[in-house]
């Protein structure tokens, strides 16, 4: 039998799953990226590589690390991050509806794929920096995300890449894909456009595995509504939902609402795309999602969140959408210095944008575009509510709460009483869609009538429904991985 070539669209971390699985497989592989080679890799690379998964054990986690030679380890608690409470997550943002078969197959694979990876070259490490919390002199993980590839996205993609090259797989630079071809009534090429001008290649299957929509403005203002324009855009420009339109030309059926999206607190200030030519540093250091430590306040000098209402890895992904929503789309951030050294190191950036008094009279006043009269009088009746009786503890859902406020705070509800004290200015940044493509266990692409697009494939971003209303932080990558793997083997094996 002659060797199965396989097409890949993209080379973030879905696609480059797709790749070294369809490799192993024994296909060939060959991947078409619109970007250059700078700037491919897509959103992937601006992660912090941290990827859930579930756990049973330690013993577990230590499985996944290849260098157990950090001191901090002999003090750390991972806990465990059973599938139940993976699955509990997930339906927590599902909107009432119970786990679908995708959402299920993403636990269940979760950790085999994690370990699938480390057998392909990809170097993990505890995320102490932001998912633990020293206790007692030990590091106490919370939250449910423990590991993170080594290197963060850029890490992850090298890695990756160097895997699916050693394999003997192929990527292609600047080929902008436009157009699925079909024969005889599956898939059977693609067309795109390189600076050449307009190619095509054929082949036995396609993986499609290039994003979603965030980065097309036209697109997220007809699809999410109006207001969606006017987001900042967190990561690649490249992702602009071809390969969604690709697929639903062919009579593709679309899963999930589309104006659900992932979208965080993100400096005011910041660029209105993420770029690979600014350093990794600064890509990811606009971000600011550390409200749970303090309160936000909008134009009106009101709160309009509860910021303790949860760890931040549940709600830092559907703020940004509350951000939007307040007029001007933008709020300020306010802490005091007792909570200024938890802060992530994103707040100490050089290019963060903030301002900071001595006084909360003074600060207000330096609140660029807000009724400061109200916003004084909405901190004054939040220190008054904080609960004292109880202590702070941010490795914990401590339950320090604020009480009889219209709007409380559930956690971590500290006084602001300690000056200096500090507010860093917020807008909203997407992440990326989750409305994508409907695939069936084997990552086939259906159509509106349910059955398989023969030879059609897709993973990551573009696929629909496995996110629904809200996100637990790091199931993007691992999604990727899993349906990466899933799309690369069902399309190598036909
Ligand atoms: C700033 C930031 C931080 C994040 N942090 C995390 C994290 O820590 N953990 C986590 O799990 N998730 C995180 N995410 C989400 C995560 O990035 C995505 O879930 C994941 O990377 C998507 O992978 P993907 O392979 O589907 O898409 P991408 O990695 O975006 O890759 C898509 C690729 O397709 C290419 N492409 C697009 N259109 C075409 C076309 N027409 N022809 C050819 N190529 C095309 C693009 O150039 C790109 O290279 C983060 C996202 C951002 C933006």
């Amino acid at each position: 039998m002659s060797q199965r070539r396989v097409l890949i669209i993209g080379s973030g971390n879905a696609a480059l799953c797709a790749g070294i699985a369809a490799l192993e497989a024994g296909a060939s592989a060959t991947m078409l990226e619109k970007a250059d080679a700078d700037e491919a890799g897509g959103n992937s690379r601006y992660t912090a590589g941290a990827m859930r998964f579930a756990y049973a054990s330690r013993a577990e986690i230590l499985r996944l690390l290849q260098d157990t030679s950090d001191e901090r380890l002999q003090r750390t608690d991972f806990g465990s991050y059973p599938a139940e409470r993976f699955a509990a997550d997930l339906l927590a943002f599902n909107a009432g509806r119970p786990l679908s078969d995708l959402q299920r197959r993403l636990i269940e694979d979760s950790y085999a794929t994690l370990l699938w990876l480390t057998q392909h070259n990809v170097r993990f490490e505890p995320i102490y920096s932001r998912q633990s919390f020293e206790r007692d002199g030990r590091h106490v993980f919370w939250g449910g995300l423990t590991l993170a590839a080594r290197g963060e996205g850029d890490g992850l993609v090298d890695a990756e890449l160097e895997e699916y090259q050693r394999l003997g797989g192929l990527i292609r630079y600047r080929a902008n894909c436009l157009k699925l071809l079909h024969s005889d009534g599956r898939i059977c090429g693609v067309e795109f456009t390189t600076p050449q001008g307009i190619e095509s290649a054929s082949c036995d299957a396609v993986v499609l595995a290039c994003g979603g929509f965030e980065a097309s403005r036209e697109l997220r203002g007809r699809l999410m509504g109006e207001l969606w324009q006017y987001a900042k855009v967190r990561g690649t420009p490249h992702n602009t939902g071809s390969g969604l339109t690709m697929a639903l030309e062919l009579g593709a059926k679309l899963n999930g609402q589309p104006d659900a999206c992932h979208a965080v607190p993100m400096d005011r200030d910041m660029p209105d795309y993420g770029n690979m030519a600014l350093p990794f540093v600064e890509r990811k250091n606009y971000r600011k999602i550390c409200y749970f430590l303090g309160v936000m306040l909008n134009a009106n000098g009101a709160r309009f969140v509860d910021e303790g209402e949860n760890f931040r890895n549940y709600t830092y992904a559907q703020f940004g959408r509350a951000i939007l929503e307040q007029p001007g789309r933008f709020a300020w951030q306010i802490f005091d210095a007792k909570v200024t050294p938890l802060l992530y190191e994103e707040y100490r950036f050089e290019h963060a944008s903030f301002v900071e008094a001595d006084t909360l009279e003074s600060l207000v006043q330096q609140l660029d575009d807000v009724d400061t009269a109200a916003a004084l009088k909405t901190l004054y009746e939040y220190n008054a509510a904080v609960d004292e009786q109880l202590d702070f503890d941010p490795s914990a859902l401590d339950g320090k709460c604020t009480r009889a406020l219209s709007l409380n705070k559930s956690n971590w509800a500290n006084k602001l009483d300690t000056p200096p004290f500090r507010a860093y200015p917020v807008t909203c940044g997407i992440t990326f869609t989750y409305a994508g493509l409907e695939v069936d266990a084997s990552a086939a692409v259906l159509s509106e009538y349910g059955d398989r697009i023969s030879g059609l494939f897709a993973c990551g971003e573009l696929v629909g429904g496995i996110f629904v209303a809200g996100y637990p932080g790091g199931s993007g990558l691992t999604s990727g991985a899993v349906f990466g793997r899933l799309a690369g083997r069902s399309a190598a094996q036909g």
